[in-house]
């Protein structure tokens, strides 16, 4: 069984009525690459740039950085890498960090440390923006939490930019710029977020903690984490809706996507790529392939129309057992 999935994972997910969704896989480390190459990853939807900042004293040289995004950016092409700045604080903490916060999953992390550090942020921007004239190089901001902080990290970027252009270093001016969907706050405005930036990737693991209050590292609370929840099902759909209105692609990248339950529904969804860990690609390609958009978009109708995640979490492990 597992061998028929493996042969098949280099196919293009692509449901029995055409409908084709792009199949890409989150790492953290460079040796990570064969892995996806291997198991069918169409590109790096998601590579966390946090590894180069843990375990060490002080902090990586704009050169150490630049190297490392330069390697993974020639490997990965001509396929897509979308490299996502620093995500540090909670449950990601570097050692020079204080982790004396009372609640640092509110706290100091991610885009709000690089706002707060912009040396720290420069430095990594520079090496992403450097690295950006190799291969097929996208940058993502996590944790946006609405449009101020959006035009804050926009505008600190265009300085950078202007900064080398001014000193002549080449990078591309256009490489793709997009944000993490993974805050409440950024799912309700996301019409308005749509028409700032290429693309979305809308982070399942810290929009589940965030919208249900369940502390994703916390193992007492962990049975409310409810992907089928009607609150994350619908802010899902909002997100995918708000983005093809204004244009752009969304992306889903968290363990969601690597949820063989919850694909049809995604499928139904419209959802342009989903990025997942590459040992899970070959399966979820292997649902794809044997699903119909026909039977999706009706199980989507009826799980949008449900209140119950019982419910939701029937419906489509019906429709799985019903076709696999
Ligand atoms: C997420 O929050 O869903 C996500 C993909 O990012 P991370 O797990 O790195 O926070
Ligand atoms: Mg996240």
């Amino acid at each position: 069984y597992q061998a028929t999935i493996m042969r098949s994972c280099h196919l293009p997910a692509e449901t029995i009525d055409g409908y084709r969704v792009q199949v890409l896989a989150n790492i953290e480390l460079f040796e990570e690459v064969v892995a996806v190459n291997d198991n069918g990853g169409e590109g790096i939807g998601l590579f966390r740039s946090e590894y180069s900042y843990l375990n060490r004293n002080g902090m990586p040289s704009e050169e150490e950085l630049t190297e490392i995004y330069m390697d993974m950016a020639s490997l990965v092409a001509p396929k897509k890498l979308v490299i996502r700045t620093l995500d540090v604080g909670a449950d990601k903490l570097m050692r020079m960090q204080s982790s004396a916060e009372a609640n640092p999953a509110l706290g100091l992390r991610a885009i709000r440390y690089c706002l707060k550090h912009r040396e720290v942020f420069r430095t990594q921007l520079r090496a992403i923006l450097k690295a950006s004239v190799l291969g097929n190089v996208s940058i993502m901001f996590p944790m946006i939490s609405g449009l101020q902080e959006l035009v804050e990290v926009k505008k600190f970027y265009r300085e950078v930019q202007e900064e080398m252009h001014s000193e002549g270093v080449c990078f591309r001016e256009d490489m793709p710029m997009g944000i993490m969907i993974e805050v409440p706050s950024a799912v309700i405005t996301a019409d308005f977020l749509a028409r700032e930036v290429d693309f979305f990737s809308i982070g399942t693991n810290d929009l589940i903690q965030y919208s249900l209050g369940i502390d994703r590292t916390n193992k007492d609370v962990s049975y409310l984490y409810q992907p089928l929840h009607p609150a994350i099902v619908r802010s899902i759909k909002w997100v995918v809706d708000s983005a093809h209105r204004a244009g752009i692609e969304v992306c889903l990248c968290g363990e969601l996507a690597a949820d063989p339950f919850c694909i049809p529904v995604l499928m139904g969804m419209q959802v342009d790529s989903i990025s997942l860990g590459p040992q899970a690609i070959p399966g979820i390609k292997r649902i794809v392939r044997q699903a119909s958009m026909e039977e999706c978009n009706a199980l989507l109708k009826q799980v949008m129309a449900s209140h119950s995640v019982a419910r939701n979490n029937k419906l489509v492990r019906e429709m799985i057992f019903r076709r696999f």
